[in-house]
């Protein structure tokens, strides 16, 4: 359980902390590459072949999430293409509850995601998300991704918050150890971000399954 009374302000992750990253990961794994081979007249394992180093090569930086930069080096349109699988778009069991909880008890919550804005703007979209937070904010907007430790530094520039009393809470390892490298005192890893994958572990960070389990007791508890 997270140290609630030393907390003043919540840094979430959108995909794979509050939505179900099943979305995502059908979307670059299957529907992607099936639509790439189609585009280029190949067949599926050779796309496949063709996409896993590109993958490889920009995974963890800005362009990996954006999504003009793949509509320009797959020649697709990501977005149109994502509109055909909204209905895969979640949130997950218990992020709207632990949100209300949060914001009951006056603490910030600020959605600090990777998702490029044209991804982002589809989910709060389709979830609402937005009527939820205090603020949103994406690492396009500062031009760095969360992996980057000036990250952290320059979202200070964005929305004011003291390191020392703020949880980050997120699915991404990198962006944890960013996070904690540059001095956010309260880290918590989501470990199923995926509802259709195994859940992982890890002795680095404190972790959890489901929001019950980090749900701060209401007042009136
Ligand atoms: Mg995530």
């Amino acid at each position: 359980m997270p140290d609630w009374n030393h907390i003043e302000t919540v840094l979430l992750d959108m995909d794979g902390t509050l939505l179900d990253l099943h979305f995502d990961s059908h979307f670059w794994r299957v529907l992607l590459p099936q639509r790439y081979a189609l585009s280029r007249g190949l067949d599926l394992d050779t796309a496949k072949q063709l996409l896993d180093p590109i993958f490889k090569k920009h995974e963890g930086t800005l362009n990996w999430y954006c999504l003009d930069f793949w509509d320009r080096e797959l020649g697709l349109d990501t977005v149109e293409l994502k509109q055909e699988v909204t209905h895969l778009i979640a949130i997950k069991d218990g992020a709207l509850e632990f949100l209300a909880r949060l914001r009951r008890q006056g603490k910030r919550c600020i959605l600090v995601t990777n998702a490029h804005p044209r991804s982002l703007g589809l989910k709060l979209e389709h979830t609402r998300l937005d009527q939820h937070l205090d603020q949103i904010i994406s690492a396009h907007d500062l031009g760095l991704p969360k992996e980057d430790v000036s990250f952290w530094r320059e979202l200070q520039s964005h929305c004011s918050y003291t390191p020392h009393t703020s949880l980050l809470v997120d699915d991404n390892l990198h962006a944890l150890r960013s996070a904690r490298d540059f001095g956010i005192r309260h880290l918590l890893a989501a470990c199923k971000p995926d509802s259709q994958a195994p859940a992982r572990t890890s002795d680095e960070f404190s972790w959890f399954h489901e929001f019950d389990e980090i749900m701060p007791p209401d007042q009136n508890d």
